[in-house]
């Protein structure tokens, strides 16, 4: 019997043959085998928070994780946290917190699983923080020859594992870089728009995490700092727009209306130019976008096929409600994105071929697909969709 499957937007559906949910190691072994029976494909899924059709797997099995969760190991001396793959970022936040630890960035909100997280790259904002898949020490993997295998012990392994795409298997647990929990003061407060543009290299540069929206139907920008508190969380004088609170409370907010979202990655230096040129987009008022433009900042890493590989970064996220059309507009912010050499976000809508993909990641893309060819040689992973962009 086949069932209908869709992301959290609801606007990406598919018909899988079968929909399996797993708690543990011997539940994915047996699921690989079941698939592998019946040739069929299997893409894992978190909390569906992507945009791209990554888990689309019509006619195939779609995994769902809800229940592969269970404790957390703390390992004190290297200060790193193994983490169940299906567990939401949510209660992993408040259990670090009860053993006295914390992400040192997170993203707008903490909904995600752990493994669809490092998935697609997620970030938060702070040019001195890379995205978390940068945060990852080791991850178990159960591959298309049904072994549990640790990526830590290859690093070709590990380094697609941290930007993996539910690619190479089912994650089962992941083990982070943790920091001591800390306070997080946050100052929000809105102004217009050219006002704050003249501010945002220094706000960028003297706050651990800045951000800003910016919404078309005002004109106005929605700015945010964050950064470390010293001291407990009533400690702040009671002034409009500030707050301390634990970092895991206070990074996450709630983004509860459905909507659809591109996102590119450009070069930090390019950022503020590229965002004008988009804003100019919307405001020729050829489409109807009452969404606003989110601004954020990455730091530069290594990893093979990440948006912020080997530069500083700002990314650049726009948005369509479900029920207007969105395609018009992604696609011609698209090519201004591409005049400043952007790199789309993995589990966010792009029209990407797998030519252009190869064009801007170079030597990091052929890398990634050829460690993924070692690990799942018949393809079990890839989807109708990874298909089409994979290295042939
Ligand atoms: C409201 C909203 C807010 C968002 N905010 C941010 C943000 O601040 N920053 C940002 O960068 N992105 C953001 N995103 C994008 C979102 O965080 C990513 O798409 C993320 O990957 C979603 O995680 P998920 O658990 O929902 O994974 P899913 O969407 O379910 O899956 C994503 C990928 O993970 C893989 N996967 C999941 N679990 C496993 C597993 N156990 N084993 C193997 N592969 C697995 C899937 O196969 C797929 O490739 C946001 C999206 C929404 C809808």
């Amino acid at each position: 019997m086949t069932s209908i499957f869709a992301n959290w937007s609801g606007l990406l559906t598919s018909s899988p043959k079968i929909i399996r949910s797993i708690t543990n190691v011997d539940e994915a072994k047996e699921a690989i085998n079941f698939a592998i029976e019946r040739g069929i494909c299997i893409r894992t899924t978190g909390s569906k928070h992507s945009h791209s059709p990554i888990l689309q797997n019509s006619g195939g099995m779609i995994i769902t994780t809800d229940d592969l969760t269970g404790p957390i190991t703390i390992d004190e001396k290297k200060n790193t946290a193994t983490i169940p793959a299906g567990m939401k970022l949510s209660s992993a936040t408040k259990e670090l917190w009860k053993h006295g630890y914390a992400f040192s960035n997170q993203g707008d909100v903490d909904v995600q699983s752990i493994a669809g997280l490092i998935a697609t790259g997620v970030h938060g904002t702070g040019i001195q923080h890379p995205s978390i898949s940068s945060l990852v020490n080791d991850v178990s993997i159960v591959t298309a020859d049904n072994t549990l295998i640790q990526a830590a012990k290859t690093p070709d392994i590990l380094e697609a594992a941290r930007l993996n795409l539910g690619l190479l298997g089912i994650i089962v647990d992941v083990t982070f870089n943790v920091v001591p929990r800390f306070h997080l003061h946050e100052h929000h407060w809105k102004e217009k728009i050219e006002e704050l543009i003249k501010k945002v290299d220094t706000l960028v540069a003297e706050n651990d995490h800045f951000e800003f929206f910016w919404n078309p139907l005002d004109d106005m920008a929605y700015a945010k700092t964050l950064n470390p508190h010293e001291g407990p969380a009533d400690s702040l004088p009671d002034q409009k727009g500030q707050y301390i609170d634990w970092a895991h409370i206070v990074f996450p907010s709630e983004r509860n209306e459905r909507h659809t979202e591109m996102e590119y990655s450009v070069p930090v230096e390019a950022g503020l130019v590229c965002f004008q040129r988009i804003r100019s987009l919307i405001l020729k008022g050829n489409h109807r976008i009452h969404w606003p433009i989110e601004y954020r900042t990455v730091a530069a890493d290594t990893g093979w096929i990440s948006p912020a590989r080997n530069r500083n970064t700002a990314t650049i996220s726009i948005h369509q409600g479900i029920d207007e059309p969105h395609e018009p507009f992604f696609r011609e912010a698209e090519k201004i994105f591409m005049d400043f050499k952007g790199r789309p976000h993995w589990g966010k809508r792009h029209y990407m071929t797998k030519e252009n993909l190869a064009s801007i990641y170079g030597a990091g893309w052929e890398k990634f697909w050829k460690t993924q060819q070692k690990i799942d040689p018949d393809g079990l992973f890839v989807n109708a969709y990874m298909q089409s962009l994979r290295l042939e």
